[in-house]
Order: structure tokens, then C-alpha cells, then sequence
């Protein structure tokens, strides 16, 4: 028998976090809809939400930006249950230093053991920037996805962008020591070829899934999302083969490298593509279309955790529903199971029918406060 266990988030604290100086709530009930008008805090609890699952924010590339202004530190705690057990949560955010992660009140060096906890599956208007946005959003939204079923990796990912840094570094100082860019290219090497296989081989599972979501919402479009990168020379390549590979061609770039003082090759240039009947998705698509493909990856990929992680994560939509058309609202309403843990942001209810919003807590916040 397939039992699939159920996550909650049971509280949530917000101090000196975004426009938040005290929050505190605490989830009774399996839905929850935050009410607000613009402005008001509604996407920093989300946020904050998000922050604990990836320990990255889906807005900013800076961690002090989220702290609240005037202020120097921000801090984030919640209670989750995982599997049965109660776990808490802190992140203590103060910039330059390195933010402090505790687990059941236990200090982690490794980002991993923190990911590990909560699972988190963020929709939000601005995932447009799946199609519309850099290559990077697409690797950001694909890496966080991975870190939620394979929490190892975002310590794989930390380890190749030191790596980088430190090549970089090399790089840019004259004369170049030779033999320790050979040093850092076979290390980039490894663990880049390592990154870009499972980059390739989850986005091949999704693929399968979010094809399948968006033949039920757009019927005669076949949608096909694909991991974008030189060395992806057949399907079933193996992580030593794309490694070669992946020297080769920083053999052959490495004047170049050592000219621009860059790394010019490896998976943080790669990017996904997507094909609605062969045809190239972000240059062609419709408004209309885009959004489907959005909404077909984000619930492909939270099947995908609840299958691979046998949790159902818990789903954060920020504001999404204004921007669907009936059909695709429908789709989306249904799509949430009863048993899923979900957190909504609106501008008001009336989105929402009296059946949904029956078993639902609401709330208001306004200026950073509840009223
Ligand atoms: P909308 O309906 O427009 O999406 P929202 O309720 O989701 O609005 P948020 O994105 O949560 O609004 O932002 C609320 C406010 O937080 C904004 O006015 C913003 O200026 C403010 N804010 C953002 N970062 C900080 C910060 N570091 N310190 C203080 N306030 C901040
Ligand atoms: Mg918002």
C-alpha cells in the first residue's frame, strides 16, 4: 500500500523581515487565504515561507534586502511536521556574516540538512519568468526543485560555485598559475557533469508529467520542456562521459577563459527550452499559452515531490488565480487536493467560490500587520 505521509507547516514567525517587525500565525486549518490589499505584506509571508525550504528567496539574489529596513538582522522560524515529527525551524539572517540555520535548535553547517525539512511549491505570477525571464530563473526554479527530492544537491551546488569563485579568482591574476587551473578545471569538471546529469534527468521526469497536465488544459498542443546544454550529446549519457567532455572544451576555451577571466563553460550557462508542437515556446507563445505551460510545470512538479519524497510539500499561490481564465482557474482549484497544505495570497475573495471557501481560514493583513 502507497501511503503518502502529510506535511504541515504549523507556525510561522516573522522578525524584522521585510515590512514584518513581530509576526507570528499559526496555521488551524489545511487552507489558508491571505487577504490584502497591494502592498501590504501578503507575498513576504510567502516569501518567508519559501526561505526556509530553499534557504534562497525566489525575488532577490541578496539576503539583505530581506531584512527589515533600519534594521541589521532578520530572523524566520516556523514548527513543521515531517513524517510524524515535529521539527523546528530558524534561519537568522545577518549580513556580512553567514546566516545561522538551526534544526530542533541545533546548529547545521550544511544547507542540506536544513533543506531537507520542509518542502515547499511556490506558484506565483511571477513565474512567468519561466518563459519570459534569463536563463538563470530557469536554473534557479529547476536546482530548488531538485534540492526538494534530493537535498544533497544543494550542497553539490554550493560546492560548484566555490569552485568557480575560486577559479575566477585565478583567473584574474596575472600570470595565471597553469597548473592550478588544471587543478580547478577537472574539479569543475566533476561536479559540473554531476549537476548538469541530474539537472537532465529531472527535468526528463517533469517533462513526462507537466506534458501530460497541459495536453488536459490545451488540447492538440504537445508541450515538451528540455534541459538545454552542448555536452548533452544522446539521452542515456553518462555523468563520466559529459565530464570529458566538459574538459575538453574548457581545453580548447582555455585562452579564452583566461582573457575574460571567466568560466565560459559548465552548468551555469545552461538553460530550458520549451517546444509546443517543435515550435520554440518563449519566443512564440501566446500570453495564454505561456501561462499553461507555467501551470502545467508547477503542478508537474508538485507531483513529482509528492511521488519522489512520498510528502505532499506544501503549495504557496501568490496571486495567481487573477491572471487565469476560468478554465485554467478551474483546473488549478482542482488540481489541490483536499489533504495539501495550501497558502494563498488575493487581493480580496471573490476569486474564490463559497464551496472553497467554506474549510478555509482567512486572514487580513494590512501594513505588516494581522487585523
Ligand atoms: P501586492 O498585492 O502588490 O502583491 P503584497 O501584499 O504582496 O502586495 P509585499 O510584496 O508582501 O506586498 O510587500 C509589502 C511591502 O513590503 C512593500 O510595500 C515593500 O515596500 C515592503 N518591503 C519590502 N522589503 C522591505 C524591507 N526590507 N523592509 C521594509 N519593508 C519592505
Ligand atoms: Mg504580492
Amino acid at each position: 500500500l502507497f501511503i503518502i505521509a502529510l506535511m504541515r507547516l504549523k507556525n510561522i514567525e516573522l522578525k524584522n523581515f521585510r515590512n514584518y517587525d513581530d509576526f507570528f500565525f499559526s496555521f488551524e486549518k489545511q487552507k489558508t487565504l491571505i487577504i490584502g490589499e497591494n502592498a501590504q505584506g501578503k507575498t513576504n509571508i510567502l516569501e518567508g515561507i519559501y526561505y526556509l525550504s530553499a534557504l534562497d528567496s525566489i525575488r532577490i539574489k541578496k539576503d539583505s534586502e530581506l531584512i527589515k529596513f533600519g534594521e541589521d538582522f532578520s530572523k524566520i522560524k516556523a514548527n513543521v511536521v515531517k513524517n510524524g515529527a515535529d521539527i523546528e525551524l530558524e534561519v537568522l539572517i545577518q549580513p556580512p556574516k553567514n546566516k545561522i540555520i538551526k534544526v530542533n535548535g541545533l546548529k547545521k553547517t550544511k544547507h542540506s540538512e536544513f533543506q531537507r525539512v520542509l518542502s515547499v511549491v511556490n506558484f506565483s505570477s511571477s513565474d512567468l519568468m519561466l518563459l519570459r525571464g534569463e536563463p538563470a530563473f530557469r536554473r534557479k526554479w529547476l536546482d530548488n526543485a531538485i534540492c526538494q527530492i534530493y537535498p544533497i544537491y544543494a550542497d553539490k551546488l554550493a560546492k560548484y560555485n566555490k569552485i568557480r569563485l575560486q577559479k575566477a579568482n585565478l583567473l584574474s591574476n596575472y600570470p595565471v598559475n597553469l597548473d592550478m587551473l588544471e587543478v580547478f578545471n577537472s574539479q569543475q569538471a566533476t561536479i559540473g557533469a554531476n549537476i548538469i546529469y541530474l539537472r537532465n534527468k529531472f527535468l526528463g521526469e517533469l517533462n513526462k508529467i507537466a506534458n501530460k497536465k497541459h495536453a488536459k488544459i490545451a488540447q492538440n498542443e504537445e508541450l515538451e520542456a528540455k534541459y538545454e546544454c552542448e555536452f548533452l550529446t544522446s539521452s542515456d549519457i553518462s555523468p563520466k562521459e559529459i565530464e570529458t567532455a566538459l574538459i575538453q572544451k574548457m581545453n580548447e576555451l582555455k585562452e579564452d577563459e583566461i582573457r575574460r577571466a571567466q568560466c565560459l563553460i559548465g552548468p551555469h550557462r545552461d538553460d530550458i527550452s520549451y517546444l509546443i508542437n517543435g515550435v520554440d515556446a518563449k519566443k512564440f507563445a501566446s500570453q495564454g499559452q505561456q501561462r499553461t505551460i507555467v501551470l502545467a510545470l508547477k503542478l508537474a512538479e508538485l507531483d513529482i515531490i509528492k511521488e519522489k519524497n512520498e510528502e505532499y510539500p506544501i503549495l504557496l499561490l501568490d496571486d495567481v488565480l487573477a491572471e487565469l481564465d476560468i478554465l485554467r482557474q478551474n483546473y488549478l482549484l482542482s488540481s489541490i487536493e483536499d489533504n495539501i497544505q495550501t497558502i494563498i495570497t488575493s487581493t480580496d475573495t471573490k476569486a474564490f467560490s463559497e464551496e472553497f471557501l467554506a474549510d478555509i481560514e482567512v486572514i487580513k493583513i494590512q501594513a505588516g500587520k494581522m487585523i
